[in-house]
């Protein structure tokens, strides 16, 4: 997928730095955007030798078959171990980290005391930025606040709030905001992924999440899911939650209690747009039930249904007995419709 194309005003904006660079910067927005591709795209063009109009990588030169083939002298990518894909794993082997390490942000320093190869310029990725500890991030702040000349450092962070106060300040922040939907609906149809715009709508308008969604067979559950909000007459909470409850236990870990905790936020977020007289956002094709349902529910109430779902998808990290969850989300939600039935 040409990620550049899905976000051309972010790309103007760190092309429109290229002739005079910050040490660093951070690139922020929701999950599953592109931006550590954009990241990438972006070093890679810096590096070019020779750039080709609009500052893309010719994809030709020297500096770029290096880069292409991951061993470009001038560049380093930090990210966690787990990250790295290694289907070739032997069973039973240490799990990888999740972490960025120490040692990770350590080894630069053999990377800062030569000169650079080519074009004068270092880059170092951080992908994302909040897998950092306090000590990695500790480590990596004294390089940001001594920055040696001519280096670059692109941050990729979905949670920069979790990121060290310090270390956000030292960079200059670069939003990233949810593509076109009709530019990257066509991207992802023209990639071969069926029914692209109803799995774009539930991600919320990331690509990356769209794909994910589509592969990790939430199509069965969420379809469950879905036929059972908008069905007609009453809600039956304990007999959803029991059909849920076998399709996350047969699903062997790949349905995790949080994403039906997401799923039902997304609803929730849905069911207040309607309320607003807005179109909805994630469940497309549900949209005139939901905004019948809408109709049936003070909004007061669905702001506070909406803070215990917070609640609840806080919970669903923790090991529970799924049953027991699921029936008070579904009782929870019920109770909702329910009030206002005289
Ligand atoms: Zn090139």
């Amino acid at each position: 997928m040409n990620f550049i194309s899905l976000h051309m005003s972010t790309w103007n904006h760190l092309q429109s730095q290229r002739s005079r660079l910050p040490h660093a910067l951070l690139i922020i927005g929701q999950r599953g955007l592109g931006k550590f591709a954009l990241a990438q795209a972006f070093a890679k063009s810096l590096l070019c030798e020779e750039p080709l109009e609009g500052s893309l990588s010719c994809g030709k030169c020297l500096a770029c078959n290096w880069f292409e083939q991951g061993n470009h002298p001038d560049y380093r990518l930090l990210q966690p171990q787990a990250l790295v894909e290694d289907p070739e794993a032997e069973e039973g082997k240490k799990k990888a980290s999740q972490q960025i390490t120490i040692d990770q942000i350590r080894g630069l320093d053999d990377f800062f005391n030569v000169g650079t190869h080519r074009a004068g310029l270092r880059i170092i990725v951080v992908n994302p930025a909040e897998a950092m500890n306090r000590n990695t991030a500790n480590a990596l702040l004294k390089t940001l606040e001594e920055p040696n000349p001519d280096t670059l450092f692109l941050l990729v962070s979905n949670e920069p709030l979790r990121l060290l106060p310090t270390i956000r300040s030292r960079c200059q922040t670069v939003p990233m905001g949810v593509p076109p939907a009709a530019v990257c609906e066509a991207a992802l149809a023209a990639d071969g992924l069926a029914d692209a715009g109803r799995w774009l709508a539930l991600a919320g308008g990331s690509p990356g999440v769209a794909i994910e969604l589509a592969a990790s067979g939430a199509g069965g559950w969420l379809e469950l899911l879905v036929r059972r909000l908008t069905a007609t007459g009453d809600l039956e909470p304990l007999g959803l939650a029991a059909e849920l409850d076998k399709v996350v236990r047969d699903s062997k870990g790949r349905l995790a209690l949080k994403s039906v905790v997401e799923a039902m936020q997304k609803w929730l977020v849905d069911l207040t747009l309607a309320a607003n007289g807005l179109p909805a956002r994630y469940f497309l094709p549900q949209q005139a039930t939901i905004s019948g349902l809408a109709d049936m529910i003070p909004p007061d109430r669905l702001v506070r249904a909406y803070r215990l779902l917070v609640t609840r998808r806080r919970e669903a990290e923790q090991p529970l007995n799924s049953r027991l969850f699921l029936e008070g989300l579904f009782m929870d939600y019920r109770s909702l419709l329910r009030i206002e039935r005289k």
